[in-house]
């Protein structure tokens, strides 16, 4: 299985200590692995250690239309990987990017900055030990499922990164809203979520599927980790992955 389309990347937009390319060198790794296409999604400006700048978002802008004229075999996209910073669905976009991207991405990081006092206790803090403790995520699980249905009602997103990483989610209802607002859910290669029992679930559901990289410099692009084992262990009809080409002896 090869990722024709790598719609999940990041670049030194990101911070430079937390991606390691800048938008040039990250499209030429992508067309020498032959990809149709890439998209540079770096974090939402409100991550106070990997957010972007959102006044750079204009210059972002003009270097992925620069490379679009520059190189003809390969289509250059820019979005940007929101984060989900509220339990009411908000995420950190603003106009700036709605203008400025192809694309909106939303998921759920650690060490966001909360939109309210309210938010940092009942949202951001109690998740990150919840993977450790059973009964905290049985106690999140619906509050966080209500902010992704709140989320996608809310705002154009694209699709949804590594959903049920890093906070306990109903994949159930989420992939249902996901399926009828028409968003990607993705099979993200660095984080192994969709995992195979949560795409076999969400499978069940009319929603499509993107494996990504989530690469952070140029040895991760194209990367697919576990996801081929995923696809084949959820029994989901391969097809339905919207960004990637089979080998024969994939199956
Ligand atoms: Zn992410
Ligand atoms: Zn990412």
């Amino acid at each position: 299985m090869k990722i024709s389309h790598d719609m999940h990347t990041h670049t030194v937009y990101s911070g430079k200590h937390h991606a390691k390319n800048t938008i040039e060198e990250m499209v030429q790794e992508a067309r020498r692995q032959g990809m149709k296409a890439i998209t540079i999604s770096d974090h939402g400006h409100s991550h106070p250690f990997y957010g972007i700048n959102e006044k750079k978002l204009p210059e972002m802008r003009a270097e992925v239309d620069r490379l679009n004229q520059k190189y003809d075999d390969i289509d250059v996209y820019l979005a940007v990987e929101a984060n989900l910073i509220g339990s009411d669905g908000t995420i950190d976009i603003g106009e700036e990017e709605l203008k400025y991207c192809d694309a909106i991405y939303a998921g759920y990081h650690y060490g966001f900055t909360p939109n309210s006092l309210k938010n940092f206790f009942t949202f951001m803090l109690p998740n990150a030990p919840a993977r450790f403790i059973p009964a905290l995520q049985d106690k999140l699980l619906e509050s966080n499922t209500q902010a992704y249905l709140k989320m996608m009602d809310r705002y154009p997103v694209k699709m949804i990164t590594h959903p049920g990483d890093k906070m306990p989610i109903d994949i159930d209802q989420v992939a249902k809203k996901a399926a009828e607002k028409g968003i990607i859910l993705e099979i993200n290669a660095h984080h192994d979520h969709l995992s195979a029992k949560e795409l076999e679930k969400a499978g069940k559901y009319d929603v499509k599927f993107a494996v990504n990289s989530d690469a952070h410099q140029i040895n991760h692009l194209g990367r697919t980790g576990n996801a081929l084992e995923s696809i084949k262990k959820s029994g989901i009809d391969p097809s339905r992955v919207i960004n990637v080409t089979y080998e024969e002896n994939d199956f």
